[in-house]
């Protein structure tokens, strides 16, 4: 019955549809457990062959509303809340690998996830090659081995902002049999829906735009259920075989289309339990109420405050999607129409002192380990984030060390160009 809005109704409406006499508003389950009538009726819980809230790790009402509220935007059909967007990276890589696989990513990624790829999970047994996402599919096509089981991209790269070619991705991705996951937080369903492209899992962030306004970490995973597991059933055996851990459960023959979603949450957030606060999903609810209206703004401000930066003669060079002059602009076009997000880097000429004295002067605009939230917010990747590489180690990374990356926030665009001018002019 969702499927027939449109983003902007999703936003608001989808996921918590009361009934007579219940709140309009949807509740914050705050408690660990559900009550049940007989002994019976909690077995078949256990079993699987019911479903139904016991256990506020597993499952909570709240959460379960704002994962179906996200799984509407993305247009997928289940989705499920983390503790993080970390968590949901993890999860989606170990819903699917187990060791001795293999992970073919673009290197242009969030930081943290590329740890996560390239250092902690190799610790548990499953390799990851990295490889440059702009290269050919020729190219890339050779990252990939016998062992590989999934591949993964941003929409919007954090911080560097380039755009992913999703339709080269899922091609290359389905040519090797495997599922293309995207994590699409900085781009969020309004702007972008990689499902329409042909990725099959989506991931999120929640701490960023959805949420908005930074007050709490959070994650989602979304499942497109377009990829056909039993095709390449010898591939992947956690979803294909029998789970001893669930009395010999096969997900794909139990439950079809929502194999992927039951097996993360009866499986991984069973025994690794990042679930998130039920408190939190409610908090993230009410950013998603607004959040069609939040990222045009975001996208606005972004772009005039790009511009502004490219006329300035202080300014050695902007990165943004949005200008004709970026290198992914055409790829915004095409993935992007509506605008891309709010965050953008640009380098002062002076370079990296000249960087640290401009932030040092801004008023508006705060200094703080956080992007894409309602208030304007800056970061200088060489002094914080990334102090511990050298400049050659930094240039290695794609970061300059001038390199300052601005969150722009929802506030009047003249405001945020006045401080980011008077700061130049200090
Ligand atoms: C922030 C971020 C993450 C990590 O999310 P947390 O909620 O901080 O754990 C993952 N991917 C992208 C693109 C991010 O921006």
């Amino acid at each position: 019955m969702e499927n027939k809005f449109k983003p902007e109704t999703l936003c608001v409406q989808a996921g918590w549809n009361p009934k007579k006499g219940e709140p309009r508003v949807l509740p914050i389950y705050q408690s660990t457990t559900f009550k049940y009538e007989t002994s019976e009726q909690m077995a078949r819980l256990f079993d699987l062959e019911d479903s139904g809230y016991f256990y506020t790790r597993l499952q909570n009402p709240t959460n379960d509303a704002v994962a179906s509220k996200i799984a509407a935007l993305e247009g997928g059909v289940a989705a499920m809340l983390t503790s993080s967007g970390q968590a949901a990276n993890f999860f989606t890589c170990f819903n699917i690998c187990e060791a001795g696989d293999h992970i073919v990513s673009a290197t242009s990624i969030y930081g943290g996830t590329y740890n996560l790829l390239g250092v902690t999970l190799k610790k548990m047994g499953i390799d990851c090659t990295f490889i440059d996402e702009d290269a050919s599919e020729e190219e890339i096509s050779k990252a990939f081995r016998p062992n590989t089981k999934l591949m993964f991209g941003e929409t919007l790269s954090n911080p560097g902002v380039k755009v992913l070619d999703i339709e080269k991705f899922a091609r290359i991705a389905h040519k090797h049999g495997v599922p293309l996951v995207v994590d699409n937080t900085f781009a969020t369903p309004i702007n972008c829906r990689p499902f329409e492209w042909g990725a099959d899992i989506v991931t999120h962030s929640t701490t960023k735009y959805m949420d908005g306004h930074a007050t709490n970490v959070g994650g989602c995973i979304v499942d497109s259920g377009n990829f056909d597991w039993e095709a390449h059933a010898d591939k992947f055996p956690g979803l294909c075989q029998p789970d001893e851990s669930y009395h010999g459960l096969t997900y794909t023959k139990a439950f079809g289309k929502m194999a992927f979603i039951t097996k993360a949450t009866s499986q991984l957030m069973r025994d690794l339990g990042a679930i998130q606060a039920p408190q939190n999903a409610f908090l993230l609810n009410l950013g998603l109420e607004t959040l069609h209206l939040r990222v045009p703004q975001h996208c606005k401000n972004a772009q005039a405050v790009a511009e502004w930066l490219e006329k300035c003669d202080k300014v050695a060079w902007v990165n943004y999607p949005g200008l004709k002059s970026n290198k992914y602009y055409d790829l915004a076009q095409k993935y992007l129409p509506n605008g891309s997000c709010g965050v953008l880097s640009f380098g002062l000429k002076g370079g990296r002192d000249v960087a640290i004295r401009f932030m040092d002067h801004l008023k508006l605009a705060a200094i703080v380990t956080h992007v894409a939230d309602a208030r304007t917010c800056v970061l200088h990747p060489a002094s914080h984030t990334h102090r511990q590489l050298s400049d050659e180690q930094l240039k290695e990374a794609g970061i300059a060390p001038d390199l300052i990356r601005f969150s722009v926030g929802i506030e009047n665009v003249d405001d945020i160009i006045a401080d980011i001018e008077q700061a130049l002019n200090a």
